[in-house]
Formats: C-alpha cells, sequence, structure tokens
C-alpha cells in the first residue's frame, strides 16, 4: 500500500476560500491523481491556523489574517461530500496544550499531523519578518531548540504523525547548518518519538524545497528505522500534481534502511500496512 496523508486541498496563498477548494469536483481531482500514481489511502490535513477556531488556541499576528474558515464546516464537508481521510496539520504551541487538545478532541479525525513551524514566536519555515534566522542565533542554539520542541510535540501525545521532522533544514545552503555529527539533535528526538508511541512522516515535500532533501535525512532516518518507529508516508501536496511527487525516492531511501511497513489509520487507530 501508498498512503498519501499530509495533502492540503488548496495552497498556501491568501485568496483561496474553501468554497473554491473544498469541494467534490476538487476532491475528485485529487483522487482521480492518486489513482493514477497508485496511492490508494489519500487523506488531507489542512493547516489548523486557517480555521478560526485556531485563535482560540494561539492569537498571533501569523495566524489572524489566515484564521477565517470553519473547522467543523471542513470537517462535515471530508466526511460528507468526500471519500478522503479525514485529519488535520496541528501546530505545536507550548503553553496551549490544553487549548489545542480541547479543539483537536472535540472532531473525530482519522489522523492528527503534528508540526513545529514556529519555534517561540519565529518561523522554521518562512522568508519574512518571522523568519527564525533573523535574530543571528547560532545554527547550534536554532538548531537545539527547534529539535526540543519537536521532542516536546511528540510527548504532548496529541499528534499521530509528526511531519517533516527536519523541517528547520528548509532553506538549504541559504542558512547556517550546525558543523559536525548531527545525530546529537536527532537522538533526543526519535526517542521522543518511541516514548510517545507516536509515527514519523517521511515527507518528500524537502526534495521541492531550497533543501533538495527528503525529510528526515538519511541519518535521521537511520535513527527512527533502528529505534522501530512507525514511518507515515505523504508528500504536503497544495495541488493535486504533488501528490507522491518523488516517492520512488522515499520508498527507495525506507528500502534502504530497512522499513517495509507503513502507517495506515482509521479514526485514529493505526495499523501497519507492507510498502508498496
Ligand atoms: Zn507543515
Ligand atoms: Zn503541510
Amino acid at each position: 500500500m501508498l498512503t498519501d496523508y499530509h495533502v492540503h486541498l488548496r495552497p498556501d496563498d491568501e485568496d483561496t476560500p474553501p468554497g473554491r477548494y473544498f469541494t467534490p469536483a476538487n476532491a475528485d481531482r485529487y483522487r482521480a491523481v492518486a489513482g493514477e500514481r497508485g496511492i490508494e489511502e489519500l487523506g488531507v490535513a489542512e493547516h489548523v491556523y486557517r480555521f478560526s477556531q485556531a485563535l482560540e488556541v494561539w492569537d498571533h499576528p501569523f495566524w489572524r489574517p489566515w484564521a477565517v474558515d470553519d473547522l467543523d464546516d471542513y470537517c462535515a464537508f471530508v466526511r460528507s461530500d468526500t471519500d478522503l481521510r479525514l485529519g488535520i496539520e496541528a501546530d505545536f504551541v507550548p503553553g496551549r496544550e490544553d487549548r489545542m487538545a480541547n479543539l483537536l478532541e472535540s472532531r473525530e479525525w482519522d489522523y492528527v499531523v503534528g508540526s513545529v513551524h514556529f519555534v517561540s514566536d519565529m518561523a522554521v519555515d518562512l522568508d519574512d519578518e518571522w523568519d527564525i534566522w533573523r535574530r543571528g542565533e547560532s545554527p547550534e542554539r536554532v538548531w537545539k531548540r527547534y529539535f526540543e520542541w519537536v521532542a516536546e510535540a511528540a510527548r504532548t501525545g496529541m499528534y499521530d504523525i509528526m511531519a517533516h521532522p527536519d523541517l528547520i533544514k528548509v532553506h538549504g545552503s541559504a542558512r547556517p547548518r550546525p558543523e559536525g555529527d548531527l545525530r546529537r539533535y536527532y537522538e533526543p528526538a526519535v526517542e521522543a518519538f518511541l516514548d510517545a508511541g507516536v509515527a514519523v512522516e517521511m515527507s518528500t515535500a524537502g526534495l521541492r524545497k531550497p533543501v533538495g532533501e527528503l525529510y528526515p535525512s538519511r541519518p535521521f532516518l537511520e535513527l527512527i528505522a533502528e529505534a522501530g518507529c512507525p514511518v507515515a508516508l505523504s508528500s504536503d501536496a497544495h495541488v493535486p500534481d504533488q501528490l507522491g511527487f518523488r516517492y520512488d525516492d522515499a520508498v527507495q531511501a525506507l528500502a534502504d534502511v530497512g522499513i517495509t511497513e507503513l502507517a495506515v489509520y482509521d479514526r485514529r487507530e493505526r495499523r501497519m500496512e507492507p510498502i508498496g
């Protein structure tokens, strides 16, 4: 089986109203492309901050202009008008775990994808005034804090899958990277994944970004495989054509480290299925 779970039905642009994208016709477009690419298990995971309810969790100036759609309308659309799995990509916001847990627990997801896009109030993957690298902190400090947040996010137990676990590298050579063996950052994160029993995402999205690598990197993936953490496969597509993007590379990387099964979800119950 092949899965694509971390999928968005619309691009990350401001003018992407649900009336245009949360439609059976758009869902059919995704289903058709997934079918052509041999992806049977298809689900969506819209950003939590695109919904007004997210402001009850975190009223951050970055979220405010985005948080306009209704979360329950999204859930009802996916459940009633599509045959897609229902997921959500929910940011980790320390200190707001109870509020996020309330938002998540009051809806019936197939899975919850956990993401660290922000460390404190600075962004890991933006190239604007929120860019974490604008503070002039050392790469050692930035990476250490990012991976501490990833570990802490996993340990909340709120998530089924940890998304793009080394997103901090997204900008590639355009930002500094710590010297030496990077496993010192990965090891505590893997320990947290294992303790939490959470799955880790193999994401091909990094191949479309300046870094040009899979998330997680090979040494990180080796540690994940050694620890026996379940792995979920996704493209983080924002348009149908990105579904299953470069899955051959991902499947090969998984095979290289001896991973033969993927995590599959139904109403937050996980089972493992052979890859392929
Ligand atoms: Zn993300
Ligand atoms: Zn995403």
